[in-house]
């Protein structure tokens, strides 16, 4: 059975909640703190943990609080940490979120994220079967020295390009699985995309994205489900009926979902409805890190 290894970004997110958002200049009394692990490194690091995959993340924190948090909330995760680094050069990535009236505001600080490199990803013990898995949240060199020697290696790269931004071809030839959701799909194709396009109009769109004919691009469609182009092959999974409440790292359960299924050798298809079973049960939780189901709590849904 392969293993997962996440190379990406780990951080705190401290949530303010207040009746409303302060003006510019302005200091208004909140009403609760609340942190939150997060970071789509260690969110999918989590949901393939929690699926049952044997999983390393690769990243930094700075040497602080919060890093020491983290790190005590990933081992509790059964995550491998071995491959961390732990840096005084940069605090630990922190997101700074206002929730008030039904809306929010994000600074997103990568401190520590942002001195992922290539040497980070050097020695990691990548092998024929294992499944490497990152996201745009630490620096594109670090993710495509990290794709490269999965490849070396044998392993499949499965590649969240999230927050969208502009890759190098280069980078995208190294994928194998490309998992985006259609925001993130029209920005890499350089075209507009809206929640009600047809099927035939995704693939469309999907196939010209394709770098190389053997290349798998599944592209998440929120309560629609998943649509996958594998090669030539198309594969649709529609959407699960539920009761959405948070879907705050549904794209991040998704992901590690697949590559929990990838790296146990399920064919494409089926882990794409594990996936998207699991991703529907995220939904239906409050947060990110905690809303990831087990194995268990997705296998009684499928
Ligand atoms: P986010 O940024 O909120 O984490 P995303 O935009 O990356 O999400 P989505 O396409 O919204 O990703 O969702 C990922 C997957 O989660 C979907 O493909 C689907 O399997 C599941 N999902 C999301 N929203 C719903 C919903 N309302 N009902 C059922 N399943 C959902």
């Amino acid at each position: 059975m392969g293993r997962v290894f996440v190379a990406g970004s780990i951080n705190m997110d401290v949530v303010a909640t207040a009746d409303r958002h302060p003006k510019v200049g302005e200091t208004v009394a909140g009403r609760q703190v609340l942190y939150f692990p997060g970071g789509k490194g260690a969110n999918q690091a989590v949901a393939a943990s929690r699926l049952g995959a044997r999983t390393t993340l690769i990243g930094r924190l700075g040497k602080d609080s919060f890093g020491a948090e983290l790190k005590v909330f990933l081992r509790s995760q059964g995550i491998d940490l071995g491959y961390l680094q732990e840096t005084t050069a940069a605090h630990t990535g922190t997101a700074i979120i206002t929730v008030a009236e039904a809306d929010n505001t994000i600074v997103v600080i990568p401190g520590a994220n942002a001195l992922v490199d290539a040497d980070d990803v050097s020695v990691v013990p990548l092998l024929d079967g294992d499944v490497a898995v990152s996201q745009f949240e630490i620096p594109l060199p670090a993710i495509a020295a990290f794709f490269q020697r999965a490849r070396a290696a044998g392993a499949a790269t499965l590649l969240n390009p999230a927050p969208a931004q502009s890759m190098p071809g280069e980078l995208l030839a190294l994928v194998d699985i490309l998992v985006l959701n259609e925001t993130e799909l029209g920005f890499l194709a350089g075209t507009e995309l809206s929640d009600g396009d047809e099927a035939a109009r995704i693939i469309e769109v999907t196939r010209r994205l394709q770098a190389r004919p053997d290349q798998t691009i599944c592209v998440t469609l929120g309560r629609r489900g998943v649509l996958a182009l594998a090669g030539r092959e198309e594969i649709s999974v529609p959407g699960r009926a539920v009761q959405a409440v948070d879907t705050t790292g549904a794209g991040d359960c998704f992901v590690g979902a697949l590559a929990a299924r990838l790296a146990d050798g399920t064919a494409l298809r089926d882990a794409l409805t594990f996936a998207n079973a699991a991703a529907s049960i995220s939904v239906q939780r409050m947060g990110a890190g905690p809303s990831m189901p087990t194995a268990k709590e997705v296998a009684a849904v499928l």
